[in-house]
């Protein structure tokens, strides 16, 4: 009985607020950029409620 919990936690870095768009359907929110250059939406860690959880800055 072995079970190994996923610590999938992350420092607690201060990272930058930006906004995203979902390029499926196009939901704009609030999301962070990680280390690696992926947007993740804040909040959202399963994506965008159309399934998609691929997201690109749309600041400026
Ligand atoms: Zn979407």
């Amino acid at each position: 009985m072995f079970r190994h919990l996923e610590t999938n936690v992350t420092s607690e870095e201060s990272k930058p607020k930006l906004a995203a768009a979902c390029v499926s359907c196009g939901w704009v929110c609030a999301a962070a950029k990680r280390s690696d250059g992926t947007v993740v939406p804040i909040g959202r860690p399963q994506g965008c409620d159309c399934g998609s959880s691929s997201f690109i800055s749309v600041d400026e």
